[in-house]
């Protein structure tokens, strides 16, 4: 993030440079044991403008985010944080997970739920906020908003569709592009020798228009009163399908071979570009025939685990505004008889998906607790569940939870994670609702509450029907 251009960068070095500034305004830590992230400088509070705290004076005794942590509990030092913060900045601290084995803290890409950087959040973060505004959108907006839903409800590869995207976002380092960021480049086109080239003159360059005309694509050029989207919009509205498709495949193509004629000096004509253009849509459609999944048949109730094994469902309520969480969790053996339930309620979650993360973590250590060694985990949060299966980890919020959920699995003979709909898993979601009548958490064995055994004798009958 500090380096700089250099004196004699790389083509692709220099297109990276060019981006910096938006990756940098994108990223932020997560905490994991918090000995990398400085308390003052660095951006590392969710819910804080920019993510950082800003205060009248800074208390030099603390400088890392490890010393508002206690060590032996694995908890925030509550005590300190609100001394140190406003009420506002400690109530946003105080949400932060902790997960009980402490991890090295990692960067986190705030626009994706995964917490890796991809193009298309990186374009959402460009845009602003506007585009995602429904109410009172703008001609203009409107016009953006039709042009990429054009590009994005389009039946082509994704790759296709983001380099689109970037074309429509004048976010395509073109020779203009680079020189306007002072990238000492020649602005001339390679395709057509005219200059300079621009987002708009790769669209309506002579050698597109060749490609275009073999693959019998009409495009309407754009008139002096127009702007590019109101053009772009008008455009979509008037291709049918199939030469969307083919026009948003030949600037993918066209782009691409531009980029090997600048890198490897390659020579071809329309006519080639145009035929790679026609049979790349005949292939990926035929691959996207084969790989049309059948529906799956879905499970309608919920179901009990096999013979000598129990089933843990787990749930959060989340109040979205108040951030207050109150989690559910309920085990079950093959007869759907309760063996145990507990509901854990005024937790602080940054986001829903932290509040499931934490909420399948009592689920997996109440069974621990009951010494359950053979156990189902099932929950209806189709993220957590895919975080859990996944062998990797990704740098969201909910990541140290996930890594911690992992390291217990060395405890059982046999713990594996299901997702199911929401409607099956109703007595884990009555038990996080009726959870929030309590100040405390509360277990119970061989019992739940009245509403929740209700619930669970439903999925009983239902079961033997
Ligand atoms: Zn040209």
């Amino acid at each position: 993030m500090h380096a700089t251009l250099g004196c004699n960068p790389s083509y692709t070095w220099k297109s990276i440079w060019a981006s910096r500034g938006l990756i940098e305004k994108g990223i932020s830590w997560t905490i994991g044991d918090g000995r990398s992230v400085n308390i003052w400088n660095d951006v590392w509070v969710p819910g804080l403008p920019n993510g950082r705290i800003v205060v009248d004076s800074i208390s030099t005794q603390f400088s890392w985010v490890a010393d508002l942590i206690d060590e032996q509990g694995r908890t925030w030092k509550e005590d300190v944080i609100r001394l140190l913060f406003t009420h506002d900045q400690a109530e946003q601290i105080l949400k932060i997970p902790l997960a009980e084995v402490p991890i090295l803290d990692f960067y986190t890409w705030r626009y994706d739920t995964s917490g890796i950087y991809n193009v298309k959040s990186g374009y959402k973060l460009l845009m602003g906020p506007e585009y995602f505004s429904s109410t009172e959108l703008s001609d203009l907006q409107k016009c953006k908003k039709r042009v990429f839903d054009s590009v994005w409800s389009c039946p082509i590869p994704s790759k296709v569709q983001i380099t689109c995207w970037k074309f429509i976002k004048n976010y395509i380092p073109t020779a203009l592009n680079l020189a306007i960021r002072r990238v000492p480049v020649n602005t001339d086109c390679l395709l057509c020798d005219s200059s300079p080239e621009s987002v708009q003159h790769v669209l309506e360059c002579n050698f597109l228009s060749h490609v275009l005309q073999v693959l019998h694509v009409n495009l309407t050029y754009m008139t002096g009163e127009q702007q590019w989207l109101q053009w772009l919009a008008q455009l979509f509205e008037n291709l049918s399908a199939e030469s969307t498709k083919r026009f948003l495949v030949a600037i993918w193509a066209t782009w691409g071979y531009r980029n090997k004629r600048f890198h490897e000096n390659a020579n071809q004509r329309p006519m080639d570009i145009a035929d790679f253009v026609f049979h790349y849509i005949s292939e990926f459609e035929d691959v996207a025939i084969i790989r049309n999944p059948k529906p799956k048949p879905k499970v309608n109730n919920w179901l009990p685990p096999p013979t000598n094994y129990v089933k843990a469902n787990f749930d959060a309520s989340f109040q979205a505004i108040t951030k207050i969480t109150c989690i559910g969790v309920i085990i079950r053996n093959e007869n759907g008889l309760i063996m145990g339930a507990g509901s854990y309620p005024n937790l602080r979650a940054l986001s829903l998906e932290v509040a499931e993360a934490l909420s399948c973590r009592n689920a997996v250590r109440l069974v621990l607790e009951l010494a359950f060694r053979r156990v189902l985990v099932e929950g209806d949060f189709l993220q957590i569940i895919n975080k859990l299966l996944a062998p990797s980890f990704d740098r969201s919020p909910s990541s140290p939870i996930i890594q911690e959920i992992k390291q217990f699995s060395g405890n059982f003979l046999s713990l594996s994670f299901l997702h199911v709909l929401r409607d099956f898993n109703k007595a884990a979601h009555a038990l996080a609702k009726d959870g929030r009548r309590f100040d405390s958490p509360r277990i119970w064995i061989e019992e739940a509450p009245t509403t929740v055994e209700a619930v669970a004798r439903e999925d009983r009958l239902n079961r033997s029907s």
